[in-house]
């Protein structure tokens, strides 16, 4: 049996006391992981942004709000863990500051200074010890297969789900499978639970039971 870390869902990132900068990640790619990966009798923690969708009773469930809060987590995680799905879709950027008093109209509008929030899946990929393996997911509009293969290199990643932009906050989704080296492994098109379960039998086949 492996234990393996999911971060899923959207990130938050306050630019004062109530309002923030998110997408429309809803995490049921993450939950279809989940099951998937539970139904093979691994052990699951899912690092989840604000979600409404739930997950597996059996997944060990940590939520988090901010995409440092999600770093943090998952890295505490992935200490004891065999593997890591990136199915998350982290805010990449943050104010550089966060006004503590609710900002007020001033009639001139507002620029907003924003930074890099840290990469997930980069920063864990890079530090991963010998047997861990990092799955990332690739979200792309255009050259979608060679900037998959491109992001899985630049983050240290063993295999790569790349999907194009109607994945966000939909039912259904189309990936393709990459291992590293780029190797296409497959093309799975259906709901998000029969997906996931065609991702975590490629993850079994080519990662769990043949370690690198
Ligand atoms: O660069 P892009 O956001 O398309 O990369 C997507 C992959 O990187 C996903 O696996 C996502 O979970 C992960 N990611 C991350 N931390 C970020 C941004 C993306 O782990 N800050």
């Amino acid at each position: 049996m492996a234990h393996i870390v999911i971060t899923s869902g959207p990130t938050r990132q306050y630019l004062d006391p109530v309002r923030y900068l998110t997408n429309g990640s809803s995490g049921q790619m993450g939950a279809g992981l989940a099951q998937a990966t539970l139904d093979l009798g691994h052990e699951v923690t899912v690092i989840s942004g604000p979600v409404s969708v739930s997950y597996p009773r059996r997944a060990k469930v940590i939520d988090v709000v901010t995409t440092q809060e999600m770093l943090e987590a998952t890295r505490e995680a992935f200490q004891t863990a065999d593997g890591l799905i990136g199915a998350a879709a982290p805010c990449d950027y943050m104010p550089k500051e966060i006004e503590t008093h609710k900002l007020n109209k001033t009639g001139h509008g507002l620029e907003l200074s924003l930074i890099e929030t840290p990469d997930i899946i980069a920063t864990l990929g890079a530090s991963k010890r010998v047997g861990q393996w990092v799955v990332g997911f690739a979200l792309e509009t255009e050259d979608i297969r060679f900037r998959a293969i491109v992001k899985m290199s630049r983050k240290c990643c063993d295999m790569i789900v790349s999907n194009s932009a109607e994945a966000m906050n939909a039912a259904e989704n189309s990936v393709e499978v990459i291992l590293h080296g780029g190797v296409i492994l497959a093309q799975l098109t259906g709901p998000k639970s029969d997906v996931a379960r065609g991702i975590l039998f490629y993850i079994q086949t080519h990662l769990i039971d043949r370690p690198l």
